[in-house]
């Protein structure tokens, strides 16, 4: 049965001696003759053997260290692509969002509001003359 290499199954399930004495004696035996099975056997036993091994424990005050380390390291973080500029492009992006901000500013002080298209049809429409030309009252303009 077990000339050919047994499956990872059934290698695992013989190591956890979960496979009858018969048939577990054909996989020993091959295990036994057969390198590449052998290692096999060796890395499961191993991994087997160290979840089997107790957890260390952790030194004392560990976790309220780290908590306090980690609640510590919360400083405001800039932006990735800001980090990646160097130091005169962060210079001159900088200033060259003042000066923008700032133009805007004066640029928005001297500019005079535009008057409302609507305002000047409606004036346009309450000319005498058209009135006159029609027979009809001058059109009220409400502002
Ligand atoms: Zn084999």
């Amino acid at each position: 049965m077990h000339d050919s290499h047994p499956d990872a199954v059934t290698l695992a399930r013989w190591l956890d001696g979960e496979i009858s004495d018969d048939a577990g004696g054909a996989v020993a035996s091959h295990v036994a003759t057969c390198a590449l099975c052998r290692s096999e056997a060796e890395a499961g036993q191993a991994f087997a053997e160290a979840l089997a091994a107790p957890v260390p424990s952790l030194p004392p005050g560990f976790v309220a260290r780290t908590c306090a380390r980690a609640t510590a390291s919360h400083a405001p973080m800039a932006p990735l692509w800001w980090l990646a500029l160097s130091r005169p492009w962060r210079a001159a992006l900088a200033a060259l969002l003042l000066g923008s901000a700032v133009l805007g500013w004066r640029l928005g002080a001297t500019v005079q509001p535009q008057p409302d298209p609507a305002e000047l049809l409606a004036a346009s429409l309450a000319v005498p003359e058209l009135a006159a030309i029609e027979g009809q009252a001058p059109v009220e303009v409400r502002r």
